[in-house]
């Protein structure tokens, strides 16, 4: 860091390299936090080094009869997934992952090591806040991370997947939304909606998800699901699991994570409502624009992941993530391989923008930290919403120079 700053050397951080737009890569120094990869779990604490990796994580802290909601992809950073909020198998009934947060170590850009907490004196007690949901490599060097956990002792995991016909896109949509923002559905209940249509293969909505608790507590729960989509599913899977295989969905984003290296690129809305009838309509007029795809190599579709539950138990100014009291987060994808060409690439990235544009006057401004969309405009407003002036304050007090900067990077604000 101080080489960087000396040398006025572009400085880029590194855990889990996952970020959407690149932003742990530049032209100048990548400082990698990989090595520090310490994990030691027990007592209701789980303290983990910067560079530790999801499934490290989650097997150490199986080992110790604990749990936490961090993300699920096996090879996500924790400091980068934690940073962001931390969407995860088990968000509405623990939280995000930066809810979990009880200390923090970070190098800030005047070289000190500070050990940042919650009611600890200002300024650090707002450089926490500031860390927990407001994104990565914004004020500082996180080295390690500590954590309260959750007893798993006694608690048993169940995994689920319904699939329902093609023609049932808006549908599913519609209902999913409006059940998940029921407050009768169980907290222990945490899914997804998705639809990835692959190149000539014809895709179908499912929702996937992890129950804590018993298969047989979850039929009714999803019996009143399909009640909320009005149309019978096609499928319907239930399995039990343990709490490594139910926290890390290895094989939901396997194709980007074990698999051959695959390019992306995302864009995100916040569904802060159920969908309308409306605005589930023109997403599934979006999803079903990508059947004409057939051939072009890559997928493409969207994944609307759940909020509630326990993130809405705190307010949108909490922490510094903003959207707690949204129903879910959507995230439109595509995906391509190597050897897929140019044209058809463009052809992708043109599905996202379209579709963006088309369900903004529906969704509105808003998107998650943890998915940046470097095109995107109007991010500030989009990621911190009402809590990014609080923000701007943290960076001019701790990072005034901007030695920690990216394109979409917090600037410093008036201190008053
Ligand atoms: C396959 C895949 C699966 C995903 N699954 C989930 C999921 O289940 N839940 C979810 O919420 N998100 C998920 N994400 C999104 C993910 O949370 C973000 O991309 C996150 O920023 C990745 O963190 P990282 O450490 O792996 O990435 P990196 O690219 O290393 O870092 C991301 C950002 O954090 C900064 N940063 C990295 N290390 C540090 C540090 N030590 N101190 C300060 N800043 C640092 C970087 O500079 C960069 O800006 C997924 C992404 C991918 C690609």
């Amino acid at each position: 860091m101080n080489l960087a700053r000396a040398g006025r050397v572009p400085l880029a951080l590194r855990s889990g390299g996952h970020s959407y737009a690149g932003y742990s890569t530049g032209p100048g120094l990548v400082l990698d936090v990989s090595s520090l990869n310490a994990a030691i779990v027990g007592s209701g604490r789980a303290l983990f080094g910067a560079g530790v990796k999801g499934l490290q994580a989650h097997l150490a802290l199986a080992a110790a009869g604990a749990g936490l909601p961090l993300g699920r992809c096996p090879t996500i950073g924790l400091a980068g997934v934690t940073l962001g909020g931390g969407l995860s198998a088990f968000t509405r009934a623990w939280g995000l992952a930066c809810d979990h947060l009880r200390e923090i170590e970070i190098v800030t850009a005047d070289g000190r090591i500070r050990r940042v907490r919650p009611h600890s004196p200002s300024p650090d007690d707002d450089l926490f806040w500031a860390l927990c949901g407001g994104g990565g490599g914004n004020f500082g060097v996180v080295t390690s991370l500590e954590f309260a956990t959750e007893d798993i002792r006694d608690l048993s995991f169940t995994r689920f997947m319904l699939a329902w016909p093609a023609t049932a896109v808006a549908a599913v949509i519609q209902g999913w939304t409006a059940w998940n923002a029921d407050p009768s559905t169980p907290r222990a209940v945490c899914c997804a909606f998705e639809q990835l249509s692959d190149s000539g293969m014809p895709s179908v909505p499912t929702v996937t998800g992890t129950f804590i608790g018993a298969p047989g507590d979850l039929g009714p729960v999803l019996d009143r699901l399909a009640a909320a989509v009005g149309r019978p599913e096609t499928h319907r899977v239930i399995v039990p699991c343990d709490y490594v295989r139910a926290a890390s969905e290895a094989d939901r984003w396997g194709g980007g994570t074990w698999g051959p290296r695959v390019a992306f690129a995302a864009k995100s809305h916040i569904v802060r409502e159920p969908m309308t009838p409306a605005s589930a309509a023109e997403m599934a007029a979006a999803l079903e624009r990508l059947h004409g795809f057939t051939g072009v190599g890559g997928a493409s579709g969207l994944l609307i992941d759940a909020l509630g539950g326990a993130v809405d138990d705190r307010p949108s100014d909490a922490t510094a993530f903003p959207h707690r009291a949204a129903v879910g987060v959507v995230q439109y994808h595509s995906y391509w391989h190597q050897f897929t060409d140019r044209a058809h690439v463009d052809r992708r990235l043109q599905w996202l923008r379209d579709v963006h544009a088309a369900m903004q006057p529906h969704l509105g401004i808003g998107g998650y930290t943890n998915g940046m969309d470097p095109e995107l405009t109007d991010w500030a407003v989009a990621y911190h919403g009402e809590n990014y002036p609080r923000m701007q304050r943290v960076k001019a007090t701790c990072d005034p120079g901007q030695l920690f900067t990216f394109r979409q990077a917090v600037t410093p604000g008036p201190t008053t």
